[in-house]
């Protein structure tokens, strides 16, 4: 049996099957070489959400006014209530513009990965940037992420947000005057977005002072909270209350709520990308309840998200039981069972942890 791999400095070695750089160099190392211009390939996580759409689109807005040529990529298609953002009609759909998206994939020097910490996060994806030869770089503020397949990066769970990861890299290579309006937009959405409208412990103190920043740039943030939350069609409502009377379970012996929601009703309510963002957050407003658990039978998975308050850690919760990870207070996770058996599973492994629950 071979024993423990010893760790290798030399950052081009490669590790079959892909490549493996094993040594991440810090973010500011990359800051002198902004300055020559390149070809820029921006992605993030499957159906981006405002902080990976945000943090892309401001680090590509940023990269454009310093010469580079940029082009962000999304792994899947996305929410209406982020497709108001500037630039956003550039963004390439992996799946719907594959000869596009390949090309600029080809000719990148420079490959940015942003709010994703493992490459298995861009869906279909996944495979084609983990055999690219390019430079790689990481900003992102979850747990655990794969630093040995990137040359540069910053992971900082204690980060609110990657857009606020992406404002430190503005400002930190000396160019916090070209934020512009868009700019700040962009950056305000994902902060806004991860911090649940600043409610969550990661709004810490800088996070106020960024937005004051932001704000003596011209940042209209009203505009940016109807965008993100006054942008729905009445079905999504309908929806929402029909999940809440008929699919919400409450165990107040373990302080959780579990909602589950069959494909029926997604098709019933004709639900879209994006609709079901912020349904995980409804029953947190039950006095006593320490964990969310929702479940969505999507087509290819049952895909589980998990909220909770205090000391439980839903990370690890969701790397545990359900494929998954995240943050301590949000993750995510999946499931090839039925929606029925992926319940009756949760229910089993609530049980399990009750003293966690307590
Ligand atoms: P959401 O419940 O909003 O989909 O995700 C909550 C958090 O967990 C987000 O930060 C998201 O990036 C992360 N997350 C969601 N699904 C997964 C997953 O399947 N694997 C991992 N590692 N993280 C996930
Ligand atoms: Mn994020």
């Amino acid at each position: 049996m071979r024993g423990k791999p010893i760790p290798d400095l030399h950052p081009a070695t490669p590790e079959i099957p892909y490549l493996r750089i094993r040594f991440m160099k810090a973010i500011q190392e990359l800051y002198p070489l902004l300055q020559t211009p390149r070809k820029v390939v921006i992605t993030t996580h499957q159906k981006p959400d405002a902080d990976a759409m945000g943090s892309s689109l401001a680090l590509s807005h940023f990269l454009t006014k310093l010469g580079h040529q940029t082009t962000v990529i999304s792994p899947t298609n996305w929410a209406g209530w982020v497709n108001w953002m500037p630039g956003v009609n550039k963004v390439v759909d992996y799946e719907q513009q594959k000869e596009k998206a390949e090309k600029a994939l080809h000719e990148a020097e420079w490959l940015f990965c942003l709010d994703f910490n493992i490459f298995h996060r861009t869906k279909t994806l996944t495979v084609r940037l983990k055999e690219m030869d390019c430079v790689k770089i990481l900003i992102d503020h979850h747990q655990e992420p794969d630093t040995p397949s990137f040359n540069y990066g910053v992971s900082d769970t204690a980060k609110s947000s990657t857009c606020e990861m992406i404002y430190d890299l503005i400002v930190g290579s000396g160019h916090n005057d070209l934020i512009d309006e868009n700019i700040a937009e962009c950056i305000y959405a994902g902060v806004v977005g991860d911090t649940g409208s600043f409610r969550f412990p990661s709004a810490h103190a800088g996070v106020h002072t960024l937005v004051a920043d932001l704000k003596s740039k011209g940042l209209k943030h009203p505009m940016v909270h109807e965008k993100l939350f006054d942008n729905f069609l009445e079905n999504r409502l309908r929806f929402i209350g029909h999940v809440l009377l008929h699919r919400m379970e409450v165990f107040y012996e373990y302080n959780t709520a579990i909602i589950s929601i069959p494909k029926s009703d997604l098709l019933r309510f004709h639900i879209r990308t994006g609709d079901t963002e912020g349904l995980v957050n409804y029953p947190q407003s039950i006095q006593g309840i320490k964990l969310v658990a929702l479940v969505i039978d999507r087509d290819e998975e049952r895909k589980w998200s998990f909220r909770s308050k205090g000391d439980f850690d839903c990370n690890t919760f969701a790397r545990t039981y359900f494929e998954g990870g995240g943050h301590f207070h949000a993750a995510g996770g999946r499931s090839s069972d039925s929606l029925e058996k992926t319940v009756e599973k949760f229910k089993a492994v609530m049980k399990e942890n009750e003293n966690l629950l307590q």
